[in-house]
């Protein structure tokens, strides 16, 4: 546990006790995870009549940091900055990625009242300071927690990761891989099911190892196994998975895939298709492997998106390797490609190698987004005059609809759409939102 500001602790009791109930204010930086834990912290709130409000009229302000890349440093550290001086009334709880592995850097910063590590912390934390506060009783300010409830549910099935790739940080931040009961999983969807959620997102830092001892053993994964169970003892309608290595692949996944309440899209972890710079990369497969992977999966369903991070710019990458990345995105056809110019993480392996000017990253990524759009434009195009089911996410004031297909395409309407429900569609020019 990271508790820091000790000396502001007598001052903290002191605004604590000025207090009759206490209000908090959530935010973040980062991926799905946060996202999870912020949802966890908002569940406990809600339990707790520990109103959630904005952060202008919050006591506490929980947020929840990120450390993928030096830029996520960046933005977590101004994004506590902010929250302060946005309001300078309230005090800050400051936990997650980029809080554990900066631990010194934010001790630092004024603006951090507590520094602490995890979200159970966080949860222990608030416990620990509301049990002798009156609960509130004013049902508006409850209520308000709904602002925050979205059309699809997190599901966190694991945690940390033990593969220490050479460009990251994650693996030290988070720890190594934890895997969530199998029983507990089920019994969350189940509730998110009953409390009307049509659609739920698998989380984690690497979820193709679920089940496994460890993230570098990708043939103890259980994750097939976990999919079918979820599908056999739940109602949820569409299951969708965050990122996948492509390491952790086998037939049984293959199979399960093939359930119509798996969403026809994966997102894989691919980040080069250069095998030499996925070996510098401590990557454990191949541009082939992950060819290989990809016809598979478009056997099994001809129109499932397949989307991918790709760093650019990783120490040493020749203009060879780059070409051959972007060869790889080519072929591959890929939906969409996230794109990151490499940022050097302190005390990692890819720190020490030898570092390709930042300039050159930044070409890179430009050149690579060029050919990952034409990319994106095809698959879109290739959709035209198809049937997709959407789950909508909200309806717009100027009577517009929003939703996001199966096969990860965002459509628009005319018309009102209920949020969180799924409906068919007929994609056309007309109600996708972009060609790209
Ligand atoms: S698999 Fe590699 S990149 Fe992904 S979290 Fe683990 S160490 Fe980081």
């Amino acid at each position: 546990m990271i508790v820091s500001k000790v000396s502001k602790y007598n001052t903290l009791n002191d605004f604590l006790k000025s207090k009759t109930f206490m209000k908090i204010a959530l935010s973040m930086t980062g991926c799905k995870n946060n996202r999870y834990e912020l949802d966890q912290i908002l569940r406990w709130a809600i339990k707790n009549k520990v109103p959630v409000v904005e952060e202008s009229e919050a006591d506490f302000a929980i947020i929840n940091t990120c450390t993928v890349t030096s830029i996520a440093d960046r933005k977590s550290r101004q994004l506590v900055r902010r929250t302060r001086n946005n309001n300078s009334g309230l005090k800050t709880i400051v936990f997650g990625c980029a809080a554990r592995a900066q631990k010194k850097v934010f001790e630092e910063i004024t603006e951090v009242d507590v520094l602490l590590g995890s979200m159970q912390e966080v949860i222990t934390y608030l416990e620990s300071n509301i049990s002798d506060m009156k609960k509130c009783d004013d049902a508006s300010l409850i209520t308000s927690g709904e602002a925050f409830t979205r059309s699809r549910a997190l599901v966190q099935i694991q945690d940390g990761c033990d593969n220490y790739c050479s460009y990251c940080i994650i693996a030290s931040a988070r720890g190594k891989s934890k895997n969530r009961p199998q029983k507990e999983i089920i019994n969350e969807i189940n509730k998110h099911v009953a409390n009307g959620f049509n659609e739920v997102v698998l989380t984690g830092i690497n979820i193709g190892a679920y089940g496994a001892s460890l993230t570098t053993r990708p043939d103890e994964n259980k994750f097939a196994e976990l999919l079918e169970a979820i599908f056999e003892q739940t109602g949820i309608k569409k299951v969708r998975a965050g990122s996948l290595g492509p390491e952790f692949f086998n037939e049984k996944w293959y199979k399960v895939m093939q359930n119509p309440r798996f969403s026809r899209h994966l997102h894989l972890s691919i980040q080069s298709g250069s095998d030499s710079v996925l070996k510098r990369m401590r990557r454990n497969y191949t541009a082939g492997q992950v060819t290989d992977v990809i016809k598979k999966l478009r056997g099994i369903s001809p129109d499932i998106a397949i989307t991918a991070d790709i760093i650019v710019g990783f120490p040493g990458e020749t203009e060879a390797e780059f070409k051959e990345t972007v060869q790889f995105v080519k072929k591959n056809r890929l939906a969409k490609t996230h794109i990151f110019p490499y940022s050097e993480r302190q005390n990692t392996l890819a720190a020490k190698m030898e570092q390709v000017p930042v300039k050159l990253r930044r070409e890179r990524v430009k050149k690579l987004q060029e050919v990952a759009d034409i990319c994106r434009s095809e698959f879109i195009k290739s959709q035209l005059g198809k049937k997709a089911e959407v789950l909508w996410e909200h309806s717009r004031l100027s009577g517009r609809a929003e939703g996001v297909t199966e096969n990860y395409i965002r459509v628009r309407v005319m018309g009102a759409r209920t949020a969180g429900s799924i409906t068919s569609e007929v994609l056309t020019t007309e109600n996708i939102d972009t060609l790209l």
